[in-house]
């Protein structure tokens, strides 16, 4: 007992010391060595405390066009409406009556905008009803992440959240990330990681989403180079995604080019948005090959005549991959990222994998994902991924 006195006067003094954010820092373990363990929003855990996880979520963001230029349109990757019932229908807010042509990829302001946290915390607790117990939150800094929504989200629902830090496509981060270097902005990465993001003491668990589309690109390799600094310095894993409709060999490939020339170790990264690339079994090799986790994480949208690749082309990939050795590699996820894709408006849900996907990829025949490899894919890859390493520093 003769400590106690000491301790609690050394509390009290730190108190005074660590004000505002910086106490909250503190208390929620900021600077203590987090390796073997995940940081979630609530702090770090014990990455055995995990279990089924979602690795590449979001529960609010703002994928909304920032503006409407056709440079802006261009550079996105989505299909500008051009005729007036497509520009009226983009202007709409998600209703019962547009589900049907939006559910066919028609593009909507609204529906790339997730911003209630009410409706987050009933669709992720029929997740945990399934027996869903993290999420990993990919949402970015320019997407309108909102750590201390998370934290409250994580408070209600009794999941853990490990939220993202980093810088998504270039059309939606401000002007002001072209006078930062990458170290200036491995330095924002390890501050977030390690303290918390702004002043809110809420720390990052993950370097990403990154959507690298360029790696010869400045703003592509700054960003790259940055998270394989910050990933070094912490010991945090790195998600990338490839662009939608953009899955290029050469860019994936020469992403992990530069995030391994920037002293990255690969098997702490994830390739995401893979369910693109599900049918091309050497490029999912070649990617496997370099140490990367594969995330199919595109599951649960309804197909339509544009489908390229089903759920069931990704259930039959990961069973190939299975055979083949692969199967401590492989990451799903759903990537709820619009309206459409809540059960709120006639979506699929962040219950989806538990609740209708395992089931449907177990009994696809002859052979199809075992519960014990399901557990392996949901539970034990995504763990092995978040639980961070020992900081390298040169
Ligand atoms: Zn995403």
């Amino acid at each position: 007992m003769a400590g106690t006195g000491s301790r609690l006067k050394a509390r009290a003094a730190g108190r005074l010391v660590l004000a505002g954010p910086l106490m909250t820092a503190w208390l929620f373990g900021a600077g203590q060595s987090v390796a073997g363990k995940a940081v979630t929003v609530n702090g770090p855990v014990p990455a055995g405390e995990l279990g089924v996880t979602l690795a590449h979520e979001h529960l609010l963001s703002d994928f909304r066009l920032p503006d409407e230029r056709p440079e802006t349109w261009a550079a996105s990757g989505r299909k500008q409406p051009r005729t007036p019932e497509k520009v009226r229908l983009y202007n709409q807010p998600v209703a019962m009556s547009i589900l049907g042509p939006l559910a066919m990829g028609e593009e909507n302001r609204d529906n790339w905008l997730l911003d209630d946290e009410k409706t987050a915390v009933a669709e992720l607790l029929e997740f945990k009803s399934f027996g869903g117990r993290t999420l990993v939150d990919l949402t970015t800094d320019g997407l309108k992440r909102d750590p201390q929504a998370l934290r409250r989200i994580s408070e209600a629902t009794g999941i853990h959240i490990v939220m993202g830090a980093g810088w998504y496509r270039r059309a939606w981060v401000g002007a002001g990330i072209d006078k930062l270097s990458a170290a200036d902005l491995a330095k924002v990465l390890v501050r977030e990681i390690q303290v918390g993001a702004g002043r809110t003491g809420i720390r990052a668990g993950i370097i990403g989403e990154l959507s690298p589309e360029d790696p010869d690109s400045d703003y592509d390799r700054k960003i790259l180079q940055a998270a394989a600094r910050a990933a070094r310095a912490t010991g945090a894993p790195i998600s990338l995604s490839i662009p939608l409709g953009r899955a290029e060999p050469r860019a994936i490939l020469g992403s992990l080019d530069v995030l391994e020339s920037a002293g990255a170790a690969l098997d702490r990264v994830a390739v995401g948005h893979a369910d693109q690339i599900a049918l091309d079994m050497p490029l999912m090799r070649r990617l496997l090959e370099r140490g990367v986790y594969l995330q199919f994480d595109r599951l649960g949208d309804p197909p339509h005549v544009l489908t390229l690749v089903s759920d069931h082309d990704v259930a039959l990939a990961v069973i190939a991959l299975l055979e083949a050795g692969f199967g401590g590699r492989v990451l799903l996820s759903q990537g709820v990222n619009s309206k459409i894709d809540l059960k709120a408006f006639g979506g699929s849900g962040y219950a989806f994998l538990l609740e209708q996907y395992a089931p449907y990829a177990r009994a696809i025949k002859p052979k199809g994902i075992t519960t014990d490899q399901m557990r392996m894919i949901l539970t034990e890859n995504p763990r092995r991924l978040l639980a961070f390493a020992e900081p390298r520093e040169d």
